[in-house]
């Protein structure tokens, strides 16, 4: 079966090819969220062809969704010929917004030395087109499979994911009995197997003043040298702590093996743009004040063995400490976004049927890793339940959301391989 498998497979590396400069070709840039259906339906087209049963769910009045950019998902399954379990290749749609800085058209899915070049080419429609091809390749290698395979195309992952992923997973649709094993060709190499990653916390954390003129600042009180006392704060006390915290899980890179907390904004006094009545094309001069309000966002990301009330705890007890040490300082803490950490065992049914495939395939040992940032599978965990589940794709990890991204050809057919024999071994040889 690996044998007729692999066969079909290098015949079909023009197709594999032509299929990803499609997918590239439909910009589905995110935000907004454009261009969504049209990419779900050139999935749901293709596999329809190919006798799967194959479903749009639109995420009505999820973040974004409206008639201009509506989140439509695709998920198609295909039975098989006696009841058994189901494999599920999960992929998102959506990539990042372009930049300035690309040599080649980012919409044009351009070849040139082996690698296909765009636009999300790397993260992930390299690997949503490899995976297509690897389901297609077994079906027709082993026409009378056991269970059921499901491949869908899912939105707004980079956005978190929640007319997406977490849509479908409300809707029962990444759980048993419906689902038994979910592989997300995210670009983590082809030799990898991502089991998980860490959790995050995103909190906005404002400091408070009172307003008086400029030339008189001994009549209000600052918010933004109180939000200062903060920062240093954090950079005396709370850093140092962080970096004393490693983790036992096998994150990349090495320096993601420890806590980590990054200040995504800060913000104090008059507006820079549109906000406060003042006009985006307003290039006058500031005003004298003393700011009545200073906004910190946070990006908190925590290993597996660390809680969310600890994490928050060590924040909040520098602030309250603040409140004591400082006059008239107040504060107020906003929860963005929580993400539990997530991490799927080494001896779980997914993992030991991609590393098979790595080895059959690579001759080699699969690295197992964990990813710094959130991906999909935080939805397929904490709301599906569903806990045999990895990221495996081809693409370069390093290469996502830069300009001039690529994927190798031969990288995905090397990774189409290792999914197709995975498909098997869950499948049949269990
Ligand atoms: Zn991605």
């Amino acid at each position: 079966m690996f044998e007729i498998c692999n066969r079909r497979i290098d015949d079909k590396r023009s197709e594999l090819v032509l299929l990803t400069q499609a997918l590239i070709q439909i910009p589905t840039i995110n935000p907004p969220g454009d261009a969504y259906t049209p990419c779900a339906e050139l999935i749901g087209n293709r596999l329809r062809k190919r006798q799967f049963d194959v479903q749009y769910i639109r995420a009505h009045d999820t973040p974004g969704d409206s008639d201009t950019f509506p989140r439509t998902n695709v998920v198609a399954r295909l039975e098989g010929k006696r009841p058994g379990k189901t494999v599920h290749f999960n992929s998102h749609i959506d990539v990042v917004e372009v930049g300035d800085d690309w040599t080649f058209d980012p919409f044009s899915g351009e070849v040139r030395d082996g690698k296909v070049y765009g636009r999300g080419a790397c993260d992930m429609k390299g690997g949503l087109a490899a995976s297509i091809i690897a389901v297609e390749a077994y079906i027709e290698a082993n026409p009378d499979f056991s269970g059921a395979i499901e491949i869908s195309g899912t939105v707004d992952e980079e956005s978190g994911g929640f007319g997406g992923v977490a849509h479908l997973a409300s809707k029962g649709l990444f759980s048993k009995p419906r689902v038994d094993h979910v592989i997300i060709p995210e670009p983590l190499n082809k030799d990898r197997v991502c089991l998980g990653h860490r959790g995050v916390w995103w909190a906005e954390i404002e400091t408070f003043g009172t307003q008086a003129h400029g030339s008189m600042p001994f009549l209000g009180d600052s918010a933004i040298r109180h939000m200062g006392s903060v920062v240093n704060a954090f950079e005396t006390e709370l850093y140092p702590q962080l970096a004393q915290k490693r983790t036992q899980m096998p994150v990349v890179p090495e320096g993601a093996k420890q806590s980590t907390m990054n200040f995504n904004s800060i913000h104090g006094g008059e507006s820079e743009t549109g906000a406060g009545g003042k006009p985006d094309d307003y290039d006058g001069l500031p005003s004298p004040n003393v700011a009545d309000s200073c906004r910190l966002i946070l990006d908190r990301r925590f290993l597996i063995e660390e809680d969310l009330a600890t994490v928050k705890g060590e924040v909040t007890s520098i602030l309250d400490g603040l409140k004591s040490d400082r006059e008239a300082f107040d504060y107020a803490i906003r929860d963005i976004m929580e993400v539990l950490p997530t991490m799927t065992e080494r001896d779980a049914p997914v993992v030991e049927a991609v590393s098979q495939g790595i080895r059959q395939v690579m001759g080699k040992e699969p690295e197992y890793v964990i990813s710094p940032g959130t991906y999909d599978q935080k939805h397929i965990a904490r709301i599906g339940h569903l806990h045999d589940c990895i990221a495996y794709g081809p693409g370069i990890l390093d290469l996502a959301h830069m300009a001039d991204e690529y994927v190798v050809i031969e990288d995905m057919i090397e990774s189409a391989k290792v999914m197709c024999h995975a498909i098997h071994v869950l499948l049949e040889a269990r």
